[in-house]
């Protein structure tokens, strides 16, 4: 029996996911929100029941010590050894990791460094990782980066033409995210196409972020998330791709202060901003249906963006052999895949199955046979990626 837990540290939340891995199966699952608050809020899933509490966790070591005492507690470990291993989401792994690596002073050190890339979230990563070092110091722990997979994302793709010696000084370069989702994707698509040889996907993660990767024999070549996930396609309060003049003229014209545009492209942008009703594509969808044109333009622009980068890289790839969805609403919206699959039918030759698109659940194809590019749904699973990864590089 070896037991292995999936951590995502935010920096006001610590998100869990407690495996055992002799069947990959989940035992438990939770979060800690609100860290830092008098009214942070536990919330833990075990054996079908999902219980919640409000209470004061003033930092990151008090929420660790919550979620293992609860694990004790509920009976669901009886000794905290039972925990071989810890595998930790890690957001920016800049130019230095290009897969998962067993953590270290060194590798804390590199994440450490990373601060400035990405300020929200490398930080209370290194808080997790030191504050599980302190509860369970038997266990080992493995670090699991959102950006390794795009590492081999050639330079002509992920270097920005703005002076090379400024993206050199400061690091500045398309790194991309979603990694880990984009890699299990694929690697179930690779084997849904049976393990061919070669293969040419498109993944197409959407989620409240959401962002395309072009996957050529198991590696990605290129993805729309940038330095931040900020850029590529419009996501719930995201603006995705725009013209960099666009900042400028807001604090130059428009007395805008800087922070405050790059709060407004970043949390109130994208389903958001446009329809102004809702970043859930769920409430925006309902308010298109009921004929509000902002919710209407809202959708209109967010598939379209899907489609601009599915165009790219269909040309990238030269030919594509099979097209996936995942995450919230890739996994969900099936208008969304509907009308993106139709903009793209006559150019592509998909021919979408209707009937597996709309009423079908879970993993499956969703165009007929006679297309020419096999359309898949994938529900994506990072922690999984994660428990695998840390199993795999501490031989458990
Ligand atoms: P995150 O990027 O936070 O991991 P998710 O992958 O969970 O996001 O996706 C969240 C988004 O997915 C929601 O904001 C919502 O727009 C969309 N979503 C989730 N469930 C559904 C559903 N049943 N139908 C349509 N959209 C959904």
């Amino acid at each position: 029996m070896s037991k292995i837990i999936a951590v995502n540290a935010g920096s006001s939340s610590l998100k869990f996911q407690l495996f055992e891995m002799d069947d990959e199966s989940v035992i438990t699952s939770g979060i800690v929100e609100r860290i830092g608050m008098d009214d942070a809020i536990f919330t833990i899933k075990y054996n079908g029941q999902k219980e919640t509490k409000t209470l004061s966790v003033p930092t990151h070591n008090e929420a660790v010590e919550l979620l293992l005492k609860t694990l004790i507690d509920k009976e669901i470990v009886h000794d905290l050894t039972e925990i071989k291993g810890i595998g930790h989401r890690i957001v920016q792994g800049g130019p230095y990791f290009d897969q998962s690596v067993i953590i270290n002073e060194d590798v804390k050190a590199k994440i450490k460094e990373l601060i400035p890339l990405a300020p929200l979230h490398n930080g209370p990563h290194l808080i997790g990782i030191e504050a599980f070092e302190k509860a369970i110091p038997e266990a080992g722990a493995v670090a699991v980066f959102d950006t390794a997979f795009h590492q081999s994302i050639p330079d002509s793709a992920s270097i920005y033409p703005i002076p090379y010696e400024v993206s050199e000084k400061y690091k500045i370069k398309k790194y991309g995210a979603h990694g880990t989702s984009h890699r299990y994707v694929s690697e179930r698509v690779i084997e849904l196409l049976g393990k061919p040889e070669h293969s040419h996907i498109i993944v197409a993660h959407l989620g409240a972020g959401g962002s395309l990767t072009a996957v050529k024999d198991g590696k990605s070549v290129n993805t729309s998330m940038g330095l931040t996930p900020l850029a590529g396609v419009m996501m719930a309060t995201r603006c995705g791709d725009v013209d960099a003049s666009v900042f400028d003229y807001l604090c130059e014209q428009c007395g805008y202060e800087p922070h405050d545009v790059f709060e407004m492209f970043n949390k109130k942008s994208g389903l958001l901003g446009v329809s102004g009703v809702s970043g859930d594509m769920r409430d925006v969808k309902a308010a298109a249906d009921e004929g509000n044109k902002r919710a209407q333009l809202a959708i209109s622009i967010f598939e379209r963006r899907v489609v601009d980068y599915i165009g790219k890289y269909y040309m990238e790839l030269g030919h594509v052999d099979a097209i996936a969805f995942t995450a919230g609403i890739g996994e969900n919206s099936s208008f969304v895949r509907h009308d993106i699959l139709n903009m793209i039918s006559e150019a592509t030759g998909v021919v979408i199955d209707d009937d597996a698109n709309e009423n079908g659940k879970g993993e499956r194809l969703i165009t007929k046979p006679e297309s020419k590019i096999k359309v898949y749904v994938v529900p994506t699973d990072e922690e999984l990626m994660i428990a695998r990864d840390t199993k795999r590089l501490l031989n458990l």
